[in-house]
């Protein structure tokens, strides 16, 4: 069903939130890895072809592993504003405080999605609902069932926010051993354990 180019993507989950490489490193080294993915694709969306220049958006792409509190970096994407605010459609619908501006802003980025996809707007509104559903697991009638699966899930989610997560980056990641050494100082690099 999700064959879409431009998929939207509602929140990360609440141990990864506010955790980005962005966030941990120096602003100038971050401004270094943009600049090079905004090079390497032309100055152009890699998701809409989009001709942003300077002004593309630098996108990370998460993995997560919830058996060893594994944060991983597996791209860093050149995207242009409207494909960026899809990406973190919540924030942006958030970002606008007042309702007209920001059902315009919705409006747009709807349009927007619509246009890359070739689809429809039913097509938006389901894949919206099922990203939404998905992020928020809470069936609409509850069983007793229902309940016991709720509570297990926020208990999991109470555990998993209380560990110590750690950054791993993919070899493809521009800047990796500059990135890795800035996180490896603030011991927030995941370094594999060697077996035996
Ligand atoms: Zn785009």
């Amino acid at each position: 069903m999700s064959d879409f180019k431009l998929t939207i993507e509602i929140r990360k989950p609440s141990y990864a939130q506010e955790k980005t490489v962005r966030n941990s490193i120096p602003p100038s080294l971050w401004k270094t890895v943009r600049t090079y993915v905004q090079e390497v694709n032309g100055y152009k969306c890699q998701i809409c072809d989009t001709y942003a220049g300077e002004s593309l958006h630098a996108h990370e792409v998460w993995d997560y592993d919830e058996e060893k509190f594994l944060l991983i970096l597996k791209e860093v994407q050149a995207l242009c504003r409207s494909c960026h605010d899809l990406k973190h459609i919540h924030h942006a619908a958030l970002r606008s405080k007042n309702g007209t501006k920001k059902n315009r802003v919705m409006q747009k980025l709807r349009k927007h999605f619509m246009r890359v996809n070739k689809c429809t707007e039913d097509d938006f509104s389901t894949h919206y609902r099922n990203q939404l559903a998905k992020n928020d697991p809470r069936p609409v009638k509850r069983s007793l069932e229902d309940l016991i699966e709720l509570r297990e899930l926020r208990e999991r989610e109470e555990f998993l926010r209380g560990q110590e997560w750690k950054f791993v980056l993919e070899e493809s990641i521009p800047y990796k051993q500059e990135i890795a050494s800035v996180l490896n100082k603030k011991g927030l690099l995941y370094k594999e354990e060697k077996e035996g």
